[in-house]
């Protein structure tokens, strides 16, 4: 097998609308940003496509805003800059955790947030933590501009709410006033692998130190990501302290219905599922300011 790609012809464009415009005029046309993805599966002819259009040069789409309580991550925007950022780790922990954590140095300094997110790959790392935090992505089309919530955004594996014209933009995470933490962990499949299982969890605790409000999410196990409901209905209103939390991971186990593969057993995924709950949660609490062992 080679491993070379068809032929393609390249455009470099300079704003999401021409994005949109050339790709409602070809069909077989797709989005570059870092290629981390993209390029291996042209390599592999996995996929051949006309047209590349490259967003890179989109004045802009590289660039993240931090306000007080929230943050405007630009579709460009690498993954190894994310990682780099101490003001994201310091406020948005999570995001942090996830892009330190993303393959390897090399991936990192190429790949994109945006297509991390628009690949949708179920073994990628951001769209947990996107769906924790309750991003709103902005998506640039053929029909103007829209906002997608992150927790309908992925529908399948490599599949999402845009259409072929349409362009993810940026991301935006907003997490409000109150004594809001974060964190995410992973199993790798192997080591520097992509993820055999993640969870990203939110907490919000209240002045006695007791949940107020949490979003826990796992990554990876099913072909999109999914609230962990149950866990969440358990911790709100309880004390923030580790048995609680062990309540809430012992629960994972029966609220799942994982398959098994070359990669682990049905149960094993249930087993590490339960573990990186208990290690999410344990963490964004610790974050919040609890002591907990
Ligand atoms: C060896 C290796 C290990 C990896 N390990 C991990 C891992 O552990 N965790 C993890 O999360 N990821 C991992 N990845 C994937 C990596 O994070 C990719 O960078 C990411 O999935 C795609 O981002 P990209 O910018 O490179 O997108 P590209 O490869 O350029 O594009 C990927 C897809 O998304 C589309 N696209 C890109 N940007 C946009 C946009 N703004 N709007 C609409 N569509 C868009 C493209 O058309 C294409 O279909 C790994 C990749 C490699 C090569």
């Amino acid at each position: 097998m080679g491993l070379t790609p068809g032929n393609f012809d390249y455009i470099r464009v300079s704003s999401f609308r021409e994005a949109a415009k050339t790709l409602s005029e070809e069909e077989n046309s797709k989005i570059l940003a870092g290629g981390q993805s993209l390029i291996p599966l042209l390599k592999t002819r996995i996929m051949s496509v006309d047209l590349l259009i490259d967003i890179s040069g989109i004045k802009g789409a590289g660039g993240i805003r931090q306000e007080k309580n929230s943050l405007e991550i630009g579709a460009t925007y690498r993954v190894g800059e994310l990682e780099a950022n101490s003001l994201v780790a310091e406020s948005f922990p999570i995001l942090h955790d996830a892009a330190l954590s993303i393959a390897d140095p090399l991936v990192r300094n190429m790949g994109t947030v945006g297509g991390n997110l628009a690949h949708a790959d179920p073994g990628n790392d951001l769209p947990p933590v996107m769906v924790a935090m309750d991003a709103g992505f902005t998506v640039l089309g053929s029909k103007g501009e829209r906002v997608e919530r992150a927790s309908t955004f992925f529908k399948g594996a490599f599949s999402t709410q845009m259409d072929h014209s349409d362009t993810l933009a940026s991301v935006r995470i907003n997490r409000g006033d109150g004594n809001v933490s974060s964190a995410f962990v992973k199993q790798r499949k192997s080591a520097g692998d992509f993820s055999l299982a993640s969870v990203a969890a939110m907490v919000e605790l209240d002045d006695s130190g007791s949940f107020k409000n949490s979003r826990t999410v796992l990554g990876s196990v099913f072909s999109a990501p999914m609230i962990l409901e149950g866990v969440d209905a358990f911790l709100k209103g309880k004390r923030a302290n580790s048995e609680t939390i062990k309540g809430a991971a012992s629960l994972v186990k029966s609220q799942i219905n994982p398959g098994s593969d070359f990669f682990a057993s049905a149960d094993y995924r249930k087993h590490v599922s339960s573990l990186l709950v208990n290690n999410a949660l344990t963490t964004a609490v610790r974050r919040a300011g609890v002591d907990i062992a």
